[in-house]
């Protein structure tokens, strides 16, 4: 069978699985733009908060890490756990490891997954249909954008940058937000760094925070306990068993992964961030935004939430606020009903568990030569498969599987 593997997505888990099985010398079709969600979804201006080691993609040779890249160009070396790094420099690299160990990428949408008996059937849209003996998922989180029911209010028509209400993932440049009045909802590093560079920007920006106390910051690395193990999200026994021991996470009860991928490196600002928010953003602390809405029409309408004060508060309970626009930093939900480029069958045929699919040994779903990788297989593998650093742990594991069941 000569049929080659479709590796469909090319950020961070697409091109280091697409690297390691390359150096397994299997035939290799990868699909996708490189590192687009990295320069289409997230600020100019944005800081990583994983640190420079946390930020590898991994590789099956040395000679790729960040640091080599910034040898390679000759700039300063990241290395440190001081050493930030801009978005902008993490992109560059990604693209470099894709024409350094990828340089076949091919740069078209994956529009049509289907299974032809044992092999799989891809659509692209340049309007090519090519057969793969096997198929990774690496598609990423822009799929997933996440707006709570209670938030649609205020956008009838959709998230949009130019409407009353976006994501957080739909913009590139706050600079658009100088002299307006901003909200951002959510207490995550995406709504802290959202909110600070927009106010950064010459907005005034109000983040509103479920809870008592919701915004909170990390330690910064000299500050952390020393006698603690080292992982790639700072120190701390669980942070080092869910980054180097993922391998059991997969026999966890289904309530208590959801609940570690929700909940572990969740809320919570980079220590960096600290000084600049608290410098030139306000804080609404609520109980919950109990729903939305729009006040006006047309280019004039506005925003408008209605928030119940956190318990104990003797003041109204519920109060409103309005703003130009909501910045909804609000994540993103893995539901597979998402991914509508994976045919209704096949789709059909997966096994899930609350919209995410079931992963055996290996990142292989319930249909055979159907892999996921990255945030669908945070289920099945732990929040480290929500960050970069993830990679390390599952292209060579899934490399090794796919080589010996389809190679
Ligand atoms: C604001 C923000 C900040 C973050 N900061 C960090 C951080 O500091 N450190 C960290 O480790 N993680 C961070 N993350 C998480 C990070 O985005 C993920 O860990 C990482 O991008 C996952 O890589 P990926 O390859 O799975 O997905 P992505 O980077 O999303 O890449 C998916 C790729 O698939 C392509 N694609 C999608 N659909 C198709 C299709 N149908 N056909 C072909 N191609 C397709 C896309 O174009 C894209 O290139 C951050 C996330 C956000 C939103």
């Amino acid at each position: 069978m000569n049929h080659p593997v479709a590796v469909v997505g090319a950020g961070p888990y697409g091109l280091s699985t697409a690297a390691h099985l390359r150096a397994r010398g299997l035939p290799v079709r990868v699909f996708g733009e490189p590192m687009a969600s990295w320069r289409a979804n997230m600020p100019a201006g944005m800081l990583l908060k994983s640190t420079p080691a946390a930020s590898n993609i991994d590789a099956p040779r040395p000679g790729h890490t960040l640091a080599d890249y910034c040898a390679a160009i000759g700039a300063r070396p990241l290395v440190s756990d001081e050493d930030l790094v801009p978005v902008e420099t993490f992109t560059a690299y990604g693209e470099w490891f894709q024409q350094e160990l990828v340089p076949e990428l091919e740069r078209v949408r994956v529009v049509a997954v289907e299974p032809r008996g044992d092999t799989f059937e891809l659509k692209l849209d340049s309007g090519e249909t090519c057969v793969a003996r096997a198929v990774v998922v690496a598609t990423g989180l822009s799929s997933f954008t996440h707006l709570p029911r209670e938030l649609t209010g205020a956008a009838p028509d959709g998230p949009s940058p130019h409407g009353p209400l976006s994501h957080s993932s739909q913009h590139t440049d706050l600079s658009v937000f100088a002299g307006k009045d901003l909200a951002v909802v959510g207490a995550g590093q995406s709504a802290l760094e959202t909110a600070v560079l927009a106010a950064e920007a010459g907005a005034r920006v109000r983040v509103v925070a479920r809870g008592k106390g919701a915004v909170d910051f990390g330690d910064p690395p000299w500050e952390q306990p020393r006698l603690r193990p080292v992982s790639p999200f700072g120190r701390a026994w669980s942070l080092y068993a869910l980054s180097y021991h993922a391998q059991p996470y997969r026999f966890l009860p289904p309530q208590a992964r959801h609940h570690l991928v929700r909940r572990v490196l969740g809320p919570l600002g980079a220590w960096w961030l600290r000084e600049r928010f608290e410098r030139s953003v306000t804080v609404r602390e609520v109980r919950r935004v109990v729903r939305s809405g729009v006040e006006g029409s047309g280019p004039d309408s506005r925003p408008l939430l209605a928030l119940e004060a956190p318990a104990g508060r003797i003041a109204a309970r519920i109060g409103e606020l309005s703003a130009d626009h909501v910045i909804a930093a609000t994540g993103y939900r893995v539901d597979l009903a998402a991914l509508d480029f994976l045919g209704h069958s096949l789709r059909a045929r997966l096994g899930t568990s609350r919209g995410t699919p079931l992963l055996r040994a290996g990142f292989v779903s319930s249909v055979p030569g159907l892999y996921f990788t990255g945030l669908p297989a945070a289920a099945s593998y732990g929040p480290v498969m929500r960050f970069v650093c993830g990679t390390r742990f599952a292209s060579p594991r899934l490399a090794a599987h796919l080589a010996a069941a389809h190679g």
